[in-house]
């Protein structure tokens, strides 16, 4: 599943070659990745607009869009897309052979010869296309971005200050905060030592502080490593990984703990997906 690091890769690459570009016209090759937006409008809005900018907010890529049918001072259109499981977002040189062009769902040729092509084999992904009052209303229903500067501690700490429910089960609830996947959300609670079923208002002010460091300190490991994020950190021939994070509890239930040597836990009480933790280290 392409997580926040995996879709601030991609936006990265592709943002200086996008910026500024015509889409000169678009295809769809199926309706069902689309959300609120019809095929017709969406193909007819693609068609002239200009790209002005591209970020990510949670795991969707958001290009910012002017109209060619919108008078010049319109707000921009946003087209969202969020990959799913079996999804990219790439931008080719040239046409697509016909071969490559099999899983593509939307293809837009480009004013300098290049192709923006979001391939989907199984289409798990998802287009939107919001105008601002939509943008503004999608904005707001996502919590704050975990790297953003502006998630103070003391933010961060309000935000599961006013949850009772397991603070593993908060910390991947994207209204209260984005981009925290199962592997990442695992981890974290591990090396801040906090017990995953504990009430997030439960939580100390240090123990606050520890989980925002180690959340940030983990997504950034991830992205430094262009989203590659964790791999054991033995190879198959022994030696070590050339990657920024090993794994210590995701994956690992019932092998001893790295820290402690106590056998790891595993449950699926919290939240019906995996978590693995250490009765000793993490209360
Ligand atoms: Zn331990």
């Amino acid at each position: 599943m392409p997580e926040l690091p995996e879709v601030e890769t991609i936006v990265r690459d592709l943002r200086p070659h996008l910026v500024g570009r015509a889409i000169l016209s678009a295809k769809l090759s199926h309706d069902d990745v689309l959300r609120g937006v019809s095929k017709r409008k969406l193909l007819a809005s693609l068609k002239g607009a200009r790209i002005i900018s591209m970020d990510r907010r949670a795991k969707h890529a958001v290009i910012e869009l002017k109209l060619a049918t919108r008078p010049p001072a319109h707000p921009p259109t946003r087209l969202i897309i969020q990959p799913g499981m079996t999804g990219s977002l790439t931008i080719a040189d040239e046409p697509l052979e016909p071969g490559a062009a099999r899983y593509a769902v939307l293809r837009a040729p480009l004013d300098d010869g290049r192709e923006l092509v979001y391939r989907d084999v199984r289409r798990l992904g998802t287009i939107l296309l919001l105008d601002e009052k939509a943008w503004t209303a999608y904005d707001a229903a996502l919590g704050p971005e975990p790297l953003d500067p502006e998630l103070t501690p003391a933010r961060f700490a309000a935000i599961m200050a006013s949850s009772k429910q397991a603070i593993k089960k908060v910390l991947m609830d994207q209204r209260k905060i984005v981009g925290v996947g199962n592997i990442y959300a695992n981890e974290a609670l591990f090396a801040a030592g906090i017990d995953p079923s504990k009430p997030a208002s439960l939580l100390t002010p240090r123990q606050n502080k520890l989980l925002l460091s180690h959340v940030r300190r983990i997504l950034q490991a991830a992205i430094d490593s262009q989203g590659t994020t964790f791999r054991d950190y033995r190879t198959g021939t022994g030696e070590k990984g050339n990657f920024q994070l090993e794994l210590f509890v995701y994956g690992r239930e019932g092998e001893k703990c790295r820290v402690c040597g106590t056998r790891l836990a595993h449950t699926h009480e919290i939240d019906a997906r995996i978590t693995v933790f250490c009765h000793r280290c993490q209360q």
